[in-house]
């Protein structure tokens, strides 16, 4: 290998390695032949010191597409299992590498993983590579998502390969590299309960509750309290999603993060014209990832960790199985309340009642009928938007904006707090379905500028301003037949 300096590396580190050798296999990046990087996220490299470091150098595309180590890095992929459309699977890291740990700014421990970096022990048939497409398209979402700021895994670089990837057609290859909170799903818990012994399972809570919630292990029930903190996150995750018409796609218990961050960008995608069973993901034919089921999903993936972590809950298992029934009894209630606060605030309203509930029903029924745009929509209710499109000249819309200017004078809302509440709740801007496809071909022919672009506009999606996108282009018949795919 030829020698490279680096430019000054941040201190890496891999605790995840204490854990038992069980949990990961230490191994490395297959070598790739001619890298060059195609998205650098400056901002994103600045909070971690990685500031040194410049997209043109040789250093950044030989590192980053996992051709060439520094000293001292010690990479590894991890183990983990998963519910995979309701079915429990042995998986683990098949094309990601865990390169270590940084810290970023404020001290705070991050993972930072090569995707699409060649195979692993964990691989089965697959060849551990990813395809140009989808690894700019989850630099894109994840970008976007962040920029929504809903908490998610963030993507530092996307470094093309050079090499061709097979899939239906030869396609060309890239190296993502995904900066994570952890990379410790739901999957990898029920990895420990269903392969492993009790003492790796408790090695494995011990791990990832010093890591993301130590205040946990000051409580009387460490794993009750820990249980608890992995709801809540997951309560806001999956309601920030519904509040921003976003379909996940593939919601598998392995694609689920402990700490509550969107993570595994395959067939996601944000929904134009509103329909509760919107399905992109041209795997899920039964419409289990659907956009109105992610709420339950959710609550069916933490029951399943819920069970990977009974013998932590009490040694006793009936008294076990009676304090799980009891978190997941309130986490259906968490789920209610923070799905209606967030219903609330998309119409200005700050403290919704079970009563307005019917108000939110006809508005939700009206644009299931009319498959209304779910983002325009509210604009269109704040006053910020007059689209061409005639279904708000609709009697329905009208009489449904009449009745919720009654409700909302009768419950003593000012009109300009209702409407700075709905600024901060409804997005002007998400990253549409045929802009990212447009920003996608552009990659393909050789012009990044649109990504770059697109990912600038996404750093302020509640922006209200004159000449603004919002929805203008969205095609004619919307996007009913457009299809995401998963491992690509
Ligand atoms: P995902 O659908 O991305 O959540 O992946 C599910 C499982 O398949 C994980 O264990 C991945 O590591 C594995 N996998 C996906 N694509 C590949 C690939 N090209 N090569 C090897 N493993 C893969
Ligand atoms: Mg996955």
């Amino acid at each position: 290998m030829p020698s490279l300096s680096f430019p000054s590396f941040p201190l890496v580190e891999a605790t995840y390695t204490s854990l038992p050798n069980s949990f990961f296999q230490v191994t490395k990046p297959t070598p790739v032949t001619s890298p060059e990087v195609l998205f650098w996220n400056d901002a994103l490299a600045l909070e971690f010191q990685f500031s040194h470091w410049k997209k043109q150098e040789e250093a950044t595309a030989r590192f980053f597409s996992g051709s060439i180590l520094p000293e001292g890095i010690e990479p590894f992929a991890q183990a983990y299992a998963g519910h995979q459309f309701g079915h429990f699977t042995m998986l683990g890291d098949g094309r990601t590498i865990v390169m270590g740990e940084f810290k970023n700014k404020n001290g705070e421990r991050f993972d930072f993983q090569w995707k699409g970096s060649g195979r692993t022990k964990y691989s089965r048939n697959g060849d551990g590579r990813a395809t140009i497409s989808a690894m700019v398209r989850e630099y894109i979402m994840s970008e976007a998502m962040a920029g929504l700021r809903i908490p998610t895994t963030r993507s530092l670089a996307v470094v093309k390969t050079g090499e061709a990837v097979l899939r239906e057609d030869p396609q060309e290859g890239a190296v993502l590299t995904r900066v994570a909170k952890s990379h410790i799903r739901v999957g990898t818990f029920e990895y420990a309960y269903q392969a492993l012994s009790l003492e790796e399972l408790e090695a494995l809570f011990l791990y990832t509750a010093r890591r993301h919630a130590p205040d946990v292990l000051n409580t009387e029930n460490p794993a009750l309290a820990f249980l608890e903190f992995v709801m809540r996150r997951q309560v806001s995750l999956i309601t920030n999603w519904m509040r921003v018409g976003f379909i996940h796609g593939v919601m598998n218990t392995d694609n689920m993060s402990i700490a509550g961050e969107t993570i595994d960008y395959g067939p996601c995608a944000f929904m134009n014209g509103f329909s509760a069973k919107r399905v992109f993901s041209s795997i899920d034919v039964n419409g289990r990832y659907a956009f109105s089921n992610q709420v339950g999903i959710a609550q069916w993936n933490l029951a399943c960790l819920t069970n990977s972590l009974l013998p932590l809950l009490d040694p006793n298992q009936e008294t076990a199985i009676a304090l799980a029934k009891t978190k997941l009894n309130e986490l259906e209630s968490w789920f209610h309340e923070s799905y209606i606060r967030m219903l609330g605030e998309k119409i200005g309203f700050p403290n919704l009642t079970e009563k307005d509930l019917l108000l939110l029903q006809s508005l939700y029924q009206w644009m299931q009928d009319t498959e209304a745009d779910f983002t325009n929509t509210f604009l269109v209710l704040e006053g910020v938007y007059s689209p061409k499109d005639t279904i708000y000249n609709d009697i329905r819309w009208k009489d449904w904006v009449k009745l919720w200017k009654e409700e909302k004078t009768k419950q003593g809302i000012r009109d300009e707090d209702a409407i700075s509440l709905m600024q901060k709740t409804n997005p002007s801007f998400v990253p549409r379905n045929h802009l990212v496809e447009m920003a996608l071909a552009n990659v393909h022919q050789g012009n990044t500028s649109v990504v770059d672009q697109f990912i600038e506009r996404s750093l302020s999606p509640y922006k209200r301003e004159i000449g603004y996108d919002y929805g203008d282009e969205v095609p004619m018949g919307g996007d009913a037949n457009y299809q995401t795919f998963c491992g690509t």
